[in-house]
């Protein structure tokens, strides 16, 4: 892999001509959306698409979302345009949500990492419309940060993660919604989440009716075998440090804090990831004793928090924090994305006492 680039990071006003013509030679180029920024490549590319694995030290079995900038684009890579993927992209499109359809011959196996579905996503963002539209092809994208980093939820992200290894960044700032889009496989009889999203599963039930969630989604576990998303069994958005989940209903969360911090090591750097509603009940003592408090918002918006999340926990990464206490929302709503984020960056790590630590 070349990896001696001169990235350049430029907003979509004055790269556009140069992201269309370095996607056209089968280059990479990362570009923002509304949920993460995108690693993209021509999805038709099966070279180009390998690019984006090698950059990212992404494992081949993990496959790529497929971004479109209109519904005929969506069906021409799909092999049937059913009654539930019309209503979804009518109701969600453009938008944070990703539908999993049965592929048609166009795709190439390393975009489904051999699958016989692909993952369909018309974004919001203006940026990547434009992008898509004036390539003139279909993009495909994960992430564009390193295998195991949080997403990049702003451009300088990318730059961090990136730079060097592709040649060029479409900057426009922090993403609206900040946490990945919501992946819904409609090749089955009954819809199932994979992952849930910027799309809530409130509103894809008033849309669809019956929608099922995959196995794992809510707990965060691990899921075991062959997950029907293969993303989901790899433990994403991992910081560094060790994370102690607190409670959303509990009452006692201010206590909890003070408990942690009064068993600070010398040498520790704790981090409080926690709503503004929680710091009015800390003492100027107790937020004394914390390195680095992350005020996520209000507990009334929950998209706020969500919002933050990636930000903040590589900001814990920089920081070199080596215990996150991270306040819960409810599973509800943009909650239940938070949640299992917040859940999988806390691995095994999330019920911990401090006396046992
Ligand atoms: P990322 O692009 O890193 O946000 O991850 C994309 C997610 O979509 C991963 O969790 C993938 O496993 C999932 N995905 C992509 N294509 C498919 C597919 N054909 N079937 C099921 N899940 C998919
Ligand atoms: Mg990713």
């Amino acid at each position: 892999m070349e990896t001696d680039f001169q990235t350049k990071m430029m907003t979509i006003e004055d790269g556009l001509d140069e992201a269309v013509k370095l996607l056209r030679q089968g280059e990479v180029v990362a570009f923002p959306t509304e949920t993460v920024y995108g690693l993209g490549a021509n999805a038709l590319d099966s070279k180009a698409c390998q690019k984006i694995f090698t950059i990212k030290g992404r494992p081949a079995d993990n496959p790529l979302i497929v971004h479109i900038a209109s519904v005929a684009d969506a069906q021409k890579i799909v092999l049937e345009w059913t009654d539930a993927a019309k209503a979804c992209a009518e109701a969600f499109w453009p938008g944070p949500l990703t539908l999993v359809l049965p592929k048609s011959e166009i795709v190439p196996d390393i975009v489904s990492a051999g699958l016989n579905t692909v993952a369909v996503r018309m974004p919001a963002h203006p940026a990547a419309l434009e992008l898509i539209r004036t390539a003139g092809v279909p993009l495909a994208a994960p992430s564009a940060n390193i295998s195991g980093k949080p997403s990049p939820t702003e451009g300088k992200h990318v730059w961090q993660d990136l730079k060097g290894r592709i040649p060029l960044v479409i900057d426009a700032g922090k993403c609206s919604v900040g946490l990945e889009s919501t992946v819904l496989d409609l090749s089955g009889k009954i819809p199932v989440i994979l992952r849930p999203g910027g799309v809530t599963r409130e509103q894809l039930r008033a849309v669809l009716g019956k929608v099922e969630i995959e196995l794992g989604v809510e707990d965060g576990r691990e899921v075991l075998g062959q997950p029907r998303s293969p993303g989901m069994k790899y433990r994403h958005y991992a910081p560094d440090g060790e994370m102690i989940l607190l409670k959303s209903q509990d009452q006692k969360k201010a206590e909890k804090i003070a408990e942690w911090v009064s068993h600070k090591k010398s040498g520790d750097k704790i981090a409080l990831l926690c709503m503004e509603e929680t710091v009015a009940m800390l003492s100027v003592q107790e937020l004394d004793q914390i390195d680095f408090l992350f005020v996520l918002g209000s507990v009334q918006r929950p998209q706020e928090a969500a919002s933050h999340l990636f930000g903040a926990l590589r900001k814990c990464d920089e920081e070199k924090i080596n215990c996150i206490l991270a306040e819960e929302l409810p599973e509800e709503g943009i909650g239940l994305a938070f949640m299992n984020r917040l859940k999988k960056a806390a691995g095994k790590n999330k019920f911990t006492d401090p006396e046992k630590v």
